[in-house]
């Protein structure tokens, strides 16, 4: 059999290995941090991109991914991923994007159908990913089918300690942490801050000028902020009175709903594209597999399935 190593066990790293069982490999994750404690399970989670470099490689990649999460719907809500409508409503007019043609039933609406009272609005079908269900749904599936997760003592510092995995290939998911591992300029941070409050009875989602509600089984999702160059994952305050005012529109009584959570992820921005690309170092071949931005659920399935492409 065939090994694979894979560094990293957010949702790029586990969805990258599942595929690669699927196509038989033994695969292993090796992962800094607990795979219940990445940015992933912090992410929102809409199928829709956003803060990544929509470029046709972006593009190429979404169909497959959205065609994963329609059989993954498929097998129950266990999973975290149902249908969901989606509006995404803006202050101004704005011109159709191409990530538009893979969702499903797309309405433009103008003012004053739009919710909110916005001017312009897309309203679509796509799916929703609860990451707190879906990570833990990807974690027992790989394990099941025989994978390996190593929590390392030591993240990985250099390029050449990767080459000394026993395995012929390896593939780095590591995120943001790439940024140090490979010395990658071209990753910026963008700091986005979270609330959850309890149930809605509003159904649909919305993300009207970058502020979003996103209802889930047992409690509502409402963002966010887009801080670049931000690092840090502190909560802050301010950014909670943001938050609160930027959705009052949609839930003029949202500033009386009790905070059950706060917390901070780091999205994994990169200048100029997503990084997916083969490099040998030590006779070993390296997939780098990372820089999906604040659009790394949503592209999951399709950059797996380009990254083994490169094995
Ligand atoms: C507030 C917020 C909302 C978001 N909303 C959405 C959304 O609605 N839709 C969407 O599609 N995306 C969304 N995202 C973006 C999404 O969360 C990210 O794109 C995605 O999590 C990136 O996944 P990843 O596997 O590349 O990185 P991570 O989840 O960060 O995983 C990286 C893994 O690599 C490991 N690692 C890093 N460095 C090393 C090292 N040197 N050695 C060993 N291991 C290492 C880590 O321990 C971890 O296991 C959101 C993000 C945030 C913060």
């Amino acid at each position: 059999m065939k090994r694979l190593s894979i560094i990293g066990a957010g949702v790029i790293g586990l969805s990258t290995g599942i595929l690669a069982q699927e196509k038989g490999y033994a695969v292993t994750l090796y992962t800094a941090d607990d795979p219940l404690h990445t940015t992933s399970i912090k992410s929102a989670a809409s199928f829709k991109p956003s803060e990544v470099v929509y470029n046709e490689l972006a593009h190429a990649i979404i169909f497959p991914s959205f065609e994963r999460f329609s059989q993954i719907q498929k097998t129950g809500r266990s999973s975290g991923v149902w249908m969901h409508t989606l509006w995404e409503a803006f202050s101004n007019t704005r011109k159709k994007e191409k990530y538009l043609s893979v969702m499903r039933d797309v309405e433009v609406i103008q003012y004053p159908r739009v919710v909110g009272g916005y001017k312009h609005a897309w309203k679509y079908k796509t799916f929703f990913i609860d990451t707190s269900a879906y990570i833990p749904w990807l974690i027992n599936l790989f394990s099941a089918n025989g994978g390996t997760i190593e929590k390392l003592r030591h993240p990985f510092s250099t390029m050449s300690q990767l080459s000394k995995l026993p395995s012929d290939s390896i593939i780095n998911c590591t995120g943001y942490g790439a940024k140090k591992l490979c010395r990658d300029e071209l990753i910026v941070p963008i700091k986005g801050q979270i609330i959850v409050i309890g149930k809605l009875k509003q159904r649909w989602s919305i993300n009207a000028d970058g502020f979003y509600i996103y209802p889930r089984t047992h409690d509502t999702i409402v963002g966010g902020t887009y801080e670049w160059g931000v690092e840090n994952e502190t909560v802050e305050g301010g950014a909670t009175y943001l938050i609160q005012k930027g959705n009052m529109r949609i839930v003029p009584s949202i500033t009386k709903r009790k905070i059950l959570r706060v917390y901070a992820g780091i999205r994994p921005y990169r200048k100029r594209t997503i990084r997916i690309e083969k490099e040998d170092i030590g006779g070993k071949r390296i997939i780098h597999q990372y820089g999906h931005g604040g659009a790394g659920v949503t592209l999951s399935w399709g950059s797996a399935e380009y990254a083994l492409s490169l094995i």
